[in-house]
């Protein structure tokens, strides 16, 4: 049987990008703007009030005025959906992605924040490339991308455990409270708390960070992972660490999880923090 195959641009890929970053940059997802909204109805703090109030109308402006929500406009984090079906022409395909992202970052004037050399030269590469770019190939015709600016006040509080099969979700739920603990005001809170389950140590890290671009209200469909989701967030927001770390009882807006099958000698436990600055956006080709 022949198998159509449908024609991409690499150019086309190139506008996308640029377009999805720009929004991110600017735009935060109505999802996250009602559970700001909701936390602060909710917020028995003055001063964890008080930040909340002050998140929500810096994104109003930012979206308004599409200025960048923060100056930290993060590390360019793009997941692709490739469907297999699908014959790129006109170019290479991660050459089409970096230079969407460097024509974003120039013409919409946000902060390049990448050094080439990690340790010892350290020299700005001043188009924020390269991006980190995770790919999957698909059923389908299409392309679908999620990209992620990826500030690193959260980042840099990522973290990894190698439980043992008998910890269970017990040692899970501490794993991720102790994490968001010493975190404390580092991760620009009230946070998202990607975690990712299972796989390899370097998978579990993967799934986490895509967790964090899943909308605020949506939980693991399997109701035992889901309950894990549930207990960790409010023994989070039980630290009292509070928007922007100044107190309160809104540490994190949601624990999110995703997990895979893994080896029978271990749990991979991979957290990925994301501030309130949760910026995401996603497009199909
Ligand atoms: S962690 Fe987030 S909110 Fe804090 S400075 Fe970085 S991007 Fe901005």
């Amino acid at each position: 049987m022949k198998i159509k195959l449908r024609e991409i641009k690499a150019n086309k890929i190139k506008d996308k990008v640029k377009e999805l970053f720009l929004r991110a940059n600017y735009h935060i997802d109505q999802d996250l703007m009602l559970r700001l909204e909701e936390a602060l109805r909710e917020e028995a703090s003055p001063i964890g009030k008080t930040v909340l109030k002050m998140i929500i109308e810096n994104n109003k402006i930012a979206s308004k005025e599409e200025v960048p929500i923060c100056q930290d406009t993060g590390l360019a984090v793009v997941f692709v959906e490739v469907g297999q079906e699908v014959h790129l022409v006109g170019g290479d395909f991660t050459e089409a992605i970096n230079q969407g992202v460097k024509e974003a970052y120039q013409e919409g004037y946000l902060r390049k924040s990448v050094v080439d050399d990690p340790v010892f030269e350290r020299k700005n590469t001043k188009t924020n490339t390269p991006a980190i770019i995770y790919t999957d190939v698909v059923p389908g015709d299409k392309i679908k991308f999620t990209v992620m600016p990826k500030g690193f006040g959260s980042e840099n509080m990522s973290a990894l455990a190698i439980l043992k099969p008998s910890d269970g979700p017990e040692e899970i739920v501490n794993f991720i409270v102790e994490t968001v603990r010493k975190a404390g005001p580092n991760p620009c809170p009230p946070t998202i708390v990607g975690v990712g389950i299972g796989g390899t140590a370097d998978k579990a890290m993967v799934i986490a960070k895509k967790a964090i671009a899943r909308k605020i209200g949506e939980h693991n469909k399997n109701e035992k992972y889901a309950a894990i989701e549930k207990e960790a967030l409010e023994k989070t927001n039980s630290l009292g660490i509070g928007p922007a770390g100044l107190g309160g009882k809104t540490t994190a807006l949601a624990v999110n999880i995703n997990y895979l099958p893994t080896h029978i000698a271990g749990i991979p436990v991979a957290i990925n923090v994301c501030c309130h600055a949760a910026r995401h956006a996603e497009g199909i080709l």
